[in-house]
């Protein structure tokens, strides 16, 4: 198979247009974007058929026959880490003069579709990187960004997003992990919990609190650090056993006096709050595009049992009841997918999604639960058997509603977005 970069680098294709249309040129395509004036167009470029059509045959070929017993062993997905690293499937928004491939986050969404179809824990195991290094990509310095990205561009190497705590995950507010600071370095305190790759991280973007006044405001009072996984003082957990995407690493780790240098500071000291949150404008439209592939797996399986299936002299997918689960399916995976297409295209013109990419997750992780709720109805008893794989679609897909911002969070989110306008006389 042609990695990535080699058909990126094969230059004879272009990588404008395929989204909703540009008006603001995508980085390295910006000859390709004068030529599009305006309208909507929703066909793909051929470079990104090809790098869907990569992701897709990967996916199909090395991930899918293996999802079952990655689930069933819970086993870190380090052999498909490595090869999809080799393919370029890996850290697809790594900026290009630190090594990387320096794709939008439309095209990363296409590729992380894909990986989810096969199997949703793979692709968080892989996705977790892009969230990991986003703040990084978003708020780094060159140097920063050399050391802590270029690395993960000479190996298959993994970094995560630390901000949850045992006490703390939706009110990012309520952490309690302190930062002070002594002289050039910082000594860092706290837990972290319910990391994905927490266990497997070579570095943390890790966010601490820095102010210690209670009164101080959240924009101001927490710092963003990119802090080693082997530094001293750092204790990484166990892996937690969840309910779904079993083979991804979920751990908590702990610091104690871990000392970090001035210069791991993104941004400046009171600048974290805001780095970590607007991350999430970039990573949630892969989290939604993730749940959408796994609503098509669900449907693509729940139709082909349909129609193999016979009761009552004929296949179930004759009966209405039953093709109107998978109508209902099928609508709200393309209306997922346009969610997700949506809320990256914006980002990838530079313009603020926050509403699109909020609507994007909270849709798409619901969908997703309906979609293999439907599936498994439609595989009747066989849907609530391991041999089968609906009963596996139905645990993985539940995460899509909790992490990076739960469902409910995402209301919050639509509803102040919606309100504020509203309130500005926008509507
Ligand atoms: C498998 C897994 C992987 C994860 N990966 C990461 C990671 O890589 N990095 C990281 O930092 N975190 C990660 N998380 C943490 C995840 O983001 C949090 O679990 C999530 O944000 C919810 O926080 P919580 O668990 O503390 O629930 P809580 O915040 O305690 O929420 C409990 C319930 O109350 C609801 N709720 C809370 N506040 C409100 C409100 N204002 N209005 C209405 N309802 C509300 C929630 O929706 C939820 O239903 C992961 C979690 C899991 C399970």
């Amino acid at each position: 198979m042609a990695s990535l970069r080699q058909l990126l680098q094969a230059g004879s294709l272009v990588r404008s247009c395929a989204r909703l249309q540009s008006t603001v040129p995508y980085p390295s395509a910006t000859k390709a974007a004068a030529s599009v004036k305006s309208g909507i167009c929703f066909d793909l470029t051929d470079e990104q058929k090809e790098m869907q059509q990569l992701a897709r045959k990967f996916a199909r070929e090395e991930i899918l026959p293996k999802a079952a017993e990655h689930d069933r062993t819970m086993e870190y997905p380090w052999e498909i880490i490595k090869q999809s690293w080799e393919l370029g499937l890996m850290n697809p928004h790594i900026p290009v003069d630190v090594g990387g491939m320096g794709l939008g986050t439309f095209d990363g969404c296409l590729i992380t579709e894909e990986i989810a179809y096969a199997c949703s824990g793979i692709q968080t195991a892989m996705e977790a990187n892009n969230l990991g290094q986003m703040p990084v990509i978003l708020a780094g310095n060159a140097d920063q960004k050399k050391k802590y990205l270029g690395r993960l561009t000479e190996e298959p190497l993994i970094c995560a997003y630390g901000v949850t705590e045992p006490g703390a995950g939706s009110d990012v507010s309520g952490i309690r992990t302190r930062a002070e600071r002594k002289g050039d370095e910082y000594v860092i305190n706290g837990q972290k919990m319910w990391i994905t790759n927490g266990g497997v991280a070579s570095w943390y973007f890790l966010l601490a609190r820095t102010n210690s006044d209670p009164n101080c405001p959240s924009s101001k009072a927490f710092t963003g650090f990119i802090v080693d996984g082997d530094s001293p003082g750092l204790t990484k957990g166990r892996k937690e056993i969840n309910m779904g995407q079993r083979c991804a690493n979920t751990s908590g780790f702990t610091l104690e006096d871990v000392v970090v240098p001035k210069e791991n500071v993104l941004l400046g000291e009171g600048e974290g709050f805001k780095i970590a949150m607007g991350a999430f404008d970039h990573t949630r439209p892969p989290v939604a595009a993730g749940a959408v592939g796994l609503s098509q797996r669900a449907l693509d399986e729940a139709t082909k049992y349909s129609l193999e299936r016979k009761t009552f002299g004929t296949q179930i997918a004759n009966h209405q009841a039953i093709s109107f689960m998978l109508a209902e399916m099928a609508m709200e995976t393309e209306l997922g997918r346009l969610a997700w297409m949506r809320a990256a295209w914006e980002v990838d013109q530079g313009r603020r999604n926050t509403y699109f990419a909020s609507i994007a997750k909270g849709f798409a992780g619901d969908a997703a639960n309906r979609a293999a709720a439907n599936a498994v109805q439609i595989f009747g008893g066989n849907g609530f058997n391991t041999e089968y794989p609906v009963e596996k679609l139905m645990r993985d897909a539940k995460i899509y509603q909790i992490y990076e911002g739960t469902a409910q969070i995402q209301r919050l989110i639509i509803a102040r977005e919606h309100l504020s306008r509203a309130k500005m006389g926008l509507l």
